[in-house]
């Protein structure tokens, strides 16, 4: 990644943030029913959400009720939204328009899928790869999402197994019964894109390193891999993630660290990456930021949103996320912003935000109950370190700026700290 000398720096730097540890009294309501009613004087927001969705509004299918409670404070009786809110998740084998649909039908009010940000949503902004012929690996609509961010030519791995039936060889049951007839007329793969866990590992983690080391071409195969290798894009670094189960499940990350140790013990060196997104990357906030200016312009709002305030349940993406993104802030805010783009992009254009704040809520991946995790989130004892290989660990950046129980609460916390009626 261009930008990880910078990203290095960046987490050197620690402890800007005054952590207000916010339990759950004296956060609730004192008037519950009254109604969340704005007088005719509220004047346009200068504020905006990024709102987390698993742990956060949802566990699984299941609705947290907290997440109902804080729409009815952050829309209105006509059903809009008072402030921007865009719904930054992590997820990537979905679409976007069916996430908005899914949002919309939870939760009452009318989302669009502009509003939802996906782990690949920044995606769309890597134009000089959207010609080449990539492999794509995940599950899903995998070549719906493809082509939505922009990749014209997209083989998956399956259609790629399905030309090459001899790479897939660890199931003894998908094994090609008869030696089938070499081919050469299958186009050179150009890149790798990455866009979610896939399903069969073991096949993706081969055929992926299939193409990577024979630069495109796993029918021929080559004496010396040629490094660098073929542009890879990935998206989702979350290594654990929440569901219903009381432990949490293995997410994109784990698999990622799977494709880079097996890179590097095959050959060596290092998996390189020509742009990593979703949360924590500064690539995923600064894009949320672009969606926030717009829904803000959209609605006729004139004053330009000064904070974003980022609510979520993962202290290694979401919290030291929002941290990263508040730090590239009060850097850009000194140097300029030009050279700043993360992931060697430049910034399209130039942030108005002043700040991010990190709130971190205890209805999923974060437990108050575990003492290991409360240590770390209030920055007392060095947690075991969960972000991808390209994040420097940086404790202080998982240090949440306030912790509360869910985010009904944030959203009180977040109305008081700007004077805003609950
Ligand atoms: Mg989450």
């Amino acid at each position: 990644m261009a930008s990880l000398g910078w990203i290095a720096a960046v987490c050197a730097a620690r402890g800007l943030w005054r952590r207000v540890a916010c339990t759950a009294s004296g956060l609730r309501d004192p008037c519950p029913g009254r109604g969340y009613a704005v007088g005719p004087a509220q004047s346009p927001p200068t504020f905006g959400f990024l709102l987390d969705i698993d742990g956060v509004l949802v566990r699984g299918h299941r609705v947290i009720p907290a997440a109902l409670e804080a729409f009815r404070r952050l829309v209105n009786s006509q059903g809009q939204l008072r402030v921007p809110v865009v719904f930054v998740t992590n997820a990537g084998n979905i679409l976007q328009h069916g996430k908005a649909q899914e949002l919309s039908s939870l939760f009452g009010f009318k989302v669009d899928p502009d509003q939802v940000i996906l782990s690949h949503s920044p995606l769309k902004l890597f134009s000089q790869f959207h010609g080449k012929r990539m492999l794509v690996s995940g599950q899903g609509p995998l070549v719906e999402n493809a082509r939505a961010l922009g990749f014209q030519n997209v083989v998956t791995v399956d259609e790629l197994r399905t030309a090459f039936p001899v790479l897939d060889m660890v199931d003894l049951e998908r094994r090609p019964k008869t030696t089938p007839l070499l081919r050469n007329d299958f186009p050179a793969i150009e890149g790798v894109l990455l866009l979610g866990e896939p399903v069969r590992w073991e096949t993706s983690l081969q055929l992926i390193m299939d193409v990577l080391l024979s630069n495109g071409n796993p029918g021929t195969g080559l004496a010396t891999a040629p490094y660098p290798h073929l542009p890879v894009l990935a998206s989702n670094m979350d290594l654990l993630w929440m569901a219903e189960a009381k432990m949490p499940r293995f997410g994109h990350g784990t698999f990622l660290l799977c494709l880079e140790t097996i890179y590097r013990k095959v050959t060596g060196k290092e998996l390189r990456y020509e742009g990593l997104m979703g949360k924590p990357s500064i690539l995923t906030y600064q894009y949320a930021e672009d969606l926030i200016r717009q829904q803000a312009e959209r609605r006729g709002w004139a004053a330009t949103i000064q904070k974003l305030y980022a609510v979520g349940d993962n202290p290694m993406s979401d919290v030291y996320g929002a941290n990263l993104f508040h730090q590239y802030l009060q850097m850009a805010k000194h140097q300029g912003t030009g050279e700043l783009g993360a992931s060697g992009l430049r910034k399209q254009q130039p942030s108005a935000s002043q700040s991010c704040t990190s709130i971190l809520v205890c209805t999923g991946v974060y437990s108050p109950k575990d003492p290991e995790q409360v240590e770390s989130a209030q920055g007392r004892e060095e947690p075991p370190f969960h972000g991808h290989r390209d994040f420097s660990f940086s404790p202080g950046l998982m240090e949440a700026s306030h912790i509360v129980n869910d985010v009904n609460e944030a959203v009180q916390l977040v109305f008081r700290k700007e004077g805003w009626a609950l």
